[in-house]
């Protein structure tokens, strides 16, 4: 699903460059729950933000199901992650002002579907992750792990094949963290949804099956 070839990411500074990543060559198969694991600083954000095609490395190639992402022209790019992409921050990132219903809708929006079948997707969602009591709620009503709930949902209502989550448990106390890498689990093995995780809990790499190692900015 994912080739990265020879990546690297720099920042100027000054005269001088700070490498963040070098020469990563990395493959994620179709399937695979894979966890990205090493020190703060290393890279991992960096990576993650990489393949998912909302940062850009200094260097190297990328393919994404074969299409090469470089050479797309940004909208075909922006079409490309829509399509197949979902993202999960730590922080959920959802919109305040927007309801539950209304957070978990906007993906769709962006695509070519019906209201009425807008409604059942939302609506099928809401079942399944038991949030259905609190569709009509605002993000600051919820807790934490609600929120991140939501946020999840929000991120797989377009059905995509690739599920990327920035440290996806990290505000969340032990019971919640469990509950969201259930679900993550159930994506992977029941609706066949590749996940890349960055994490910095060896229990929630558990839940994968692989880990990657970043050491500043290579794998170790
Ligand atoms: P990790 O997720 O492993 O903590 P990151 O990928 O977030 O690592 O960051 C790696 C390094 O890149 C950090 O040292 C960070 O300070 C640096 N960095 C990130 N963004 C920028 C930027 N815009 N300019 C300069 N340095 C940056
Ligand atoms: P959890 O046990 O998942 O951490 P909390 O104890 O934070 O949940 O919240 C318990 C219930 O209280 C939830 O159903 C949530 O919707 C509700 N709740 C939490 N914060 C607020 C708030 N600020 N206003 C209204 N309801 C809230």
């Amino acid at each position: 699903m994912i080739k990265l070839k020879d990546i690297s990411k720099w920042y100027s500074n000054g005269s001088a460059k700070a490498h963040i990543l070098r020469h990563i060559d990395l493959e994620i198969k179709e399937g695979e729950f894979a966890s990205i694991m090493g020190p703060s600083g290393s890279g991992k954000s960096t990576l993650l933000h990489i393949m998912g095609m909302i940062d850009d490395p200094s260097e190297g190639e990328y393919s994404f199901e074969g299409e090469s992402v470089f050479t797309l022209k940004e909208k075909q790019r922006s079409e490309l992650y829509k399509k197949h992409i979902g993202f999960v921050f730590q922080a959920y990132h959802l919109i305040d002002e927007l309801t539950v219903y209304e957070n978990i809708e906007t993906p769709l929006l962006y695509h070519k579907i019906s209201s009425s079948e807008r409604k059942a997707m939302v609506a099928d969602i809401l079942d399944r992750f038991q949030i259905v009591g609190k569709k009509d709620l605002f993000p600051e009503q919820l807790s934490g792990g609600q929120q991140q709930l939501v946020g999840i949902a929000r991120a797989v209502i377009t059905k995509p094949k690739l599920i990327l989550a920035d440290e996806p448990t990290g505000n969340l106390n032990s019971k919640q963290g469990e509950e969201i890498m259930d679900l993550f689990t159930r994506l992977n093995k029941e609706d066949g949804v590749t996940i890349v995780q960055v994490t910095h809990s060896e229990k929630n790499a558990s839940y994968g099956s692989r880990i990657i190692n970043l050491l500043d900015g290579k794998i170790a």
